[in-house]
């Protein structure tokens, strides 16, 4: 029946069902394609981890803060939905890690930890001499890692630079994208541009300062002031997803309708509501995060992984004082939290330096995390406990001499997949497994092909391609 429109359910309201929702509006407002859909969105709100909290003129986000703007799609997506002039680049700045008790600059010229400039390594006092001539060793090293291979991130990085350089450089700086263990992290899944680098030009820091120098030779090209390489949006990122739910209609978005279960049919799929409801779809986009997705589908064997996958659990606090009653001496951005220090926050963000958009004039916001894997005991303390854990660490830092103005602390318990070693090859099968016997089914989001946003948002668009490619036949 040619008439007869394909019904396809997104299921969850966050970054990545939002996304497939408007691509998906898009393609049907310009090229009439027969499909229909229906979001359902478990909590009463949309954004799932983005959550933005406008407080006294502060700007607070409790999850995610920004996105890398060299991965396109979220800048795309933001102006396809009018808020390009929302979008405002962090100030750069001199980022420092804990180390001990001592706060040491990182060393001017080190990509994600991987030195590029001489002198400036040879000056850091994060690394003993032994440990910087360990780092060298680099250049000289054999390939540690076969192109199909994959290994910790933790293990590589031991082996081409030392435990100095991962223990207070490298793991620092790694460790936080994940709130993870970088010795369990899958190197290909979580950072595979150093496995490309090492493949292309065996040396880490060869190949790092290789690109450095062809990106000044584009640079020369276009001169630009240096700009900071993460984006986010004047009112929070939360207004991003009020722009994306604006623009479609109200009918097709559903808050509070939870499902429950989904069972595979002839040639589809029934989602079962919490409120004993079942509705048939042809399509499902599951954007859920992967422990419901497993329960969603636990009585399918082939997504057992997902069930049982290890997430991580955090805590972030917002603190906002008036400028004068914190003393920092350091110029700067903020820092983040060697492992062997003896403290409880893992990274503290200068908020009102790196985006002064988010505080007031003669105000200072900080921003810290707590909790890691492996080591969450801290999230399940009490508000205020968490805010005097925190005081007494930056009290290593800075010197603060009132009480905050006010502070707010938001839990993400188990809200951070954790790409372990072998992950690619287990979503490698996993979408074998959807294609060959689950037609019409889509499992994308943080849990399967990056957790960045821009991430999401290519994997939630990826989604509605299959989707109408298959309507387009
Ligand atoms: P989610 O946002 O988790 O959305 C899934 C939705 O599904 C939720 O709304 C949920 O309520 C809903 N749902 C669950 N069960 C059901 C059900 N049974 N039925 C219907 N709906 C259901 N990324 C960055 O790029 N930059 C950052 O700075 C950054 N910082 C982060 C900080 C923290 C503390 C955390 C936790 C993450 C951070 N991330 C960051 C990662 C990024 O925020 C996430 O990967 C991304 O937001 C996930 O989007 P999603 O749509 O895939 O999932």
């Amino acid at each position: 029946d040619k008439t007869k429109k394909r019904k396809v359910a997104i299921v969850g309201g966050g970054i990545t069902g939002l996304a497939a929702a408007y691509k998906l509006q898009k393609q049907m407002n310009h090229n009439q394609v027969p499909v229909e859909y229906q979001l359902f969105e478990a909590s009463n709100r949309f954004g799932g981890k983005i959550k933005t909290m406008n407080r006294n003129g502060f700007v607070i986000e409790a999850g995610p803060d920004s996105y890398l703007s060299r991965k396109k799609s979220m800048t795309r997506l933001a102006e396809q939905v009018g808020l390009s002039d929302q979008l405002v680049n962090n100030e750069t700045g001199q980022a420092f890690i804990l180390k001990g008790k001592s706060l040491e600059p990182i060393p001017t010229g080190a990509v994600m930890g991987i030195p590029t400039q001489f002198s400036p390594f040879v000056r850091t006092n994060l690394l003993s001499p032994l440990g910087k001539v360990r780092v060298l060793a680099d250049y000289f090293l054999p390939k540690t890692t076969a192109e199909d291979e994959d290994v910790s991130a933790g293990y590589f990085f031991r082996k081409r630079l030392g435990d100095e350089a991962v223990d207070y450089l490298i793991e620092p700086l790694l460790s936080g994208i994940y709130a993870g263990d970088i010795n369990k992290l899958s190197l290909k899944a979580t950072f595979p541009q150093f496995q490309q680098l090492e493949e292309s030009h065996r040396s880490l820091i060869k190949g790092t300062i290789n690109n450095l120098k062809k990106a000044q030779i584009n640079q020369a090209v276009q001169p630009q002031k240096k700009k900071g390489q993460f984006l986010t949006f004047r009112e929070g990122l939360e207004s991003f997803i009020t722009a994306i739910v604006e623009q479609l209609p109200k009918e097709n978005l559903h808050l509070e309708k939870a499902i429950e279960k989904i069972t595979k049919v002839d040639s589809g799929y029934e989602l079962s509501f919490a409120n004993g409801e079942v509705q048939y779809f042809d399509d499902v986009i599951l954007t859920t995060p992967p422990h419901a997705t497993g329960e969603l589908l636990a009585a399918y064997s082939e997504f057992q992984y997902l069930r049982k996958m290890e997430l991580s659990t955090t805590a972030t606090i917002a603190i906002a004082y008036r400028e004068g009653d914190v003393q920092n001496p350091f110029d700067g951005t903020g820092f983040v939290v060697s492992k062997n220090s003896d403290v409880t926050i893992t990274a503290c963000t200068w908020t009102d330096k790196k985006w002064p958009h988010t505080t007031p004039e003669g105000y200072t916001l900080l921003r810290c995390y707590v909790g890691r894997a492996g080591d969450s005991a801290i999230v399940e303390k009490t508000d205020e406990e968490i805010l005097q854990t925190v005081l007494d660490d930056l009290d290593l830092v800075m010197d603060i001499s009132a009480e905050p103005l006010f502070f707010v602390v938001t839990r993400w318990r188990e809200a951070m997949p954790q790409y372990l070693v072998g992950h690619p090859y287990r979503i490698a099968k996993l979408k074998e497994d959807l294609e060959n016997k689950y037609s019409g089914l889509y499992i994308v989001g943080a849990a399967i092909d990056g957790v960045g946003l821009p991430d999401c948002i290519d994997q939630g668009e990826a989604a509605v391609d299959s989707i109408l490619a298959k309507v387009a036949k």
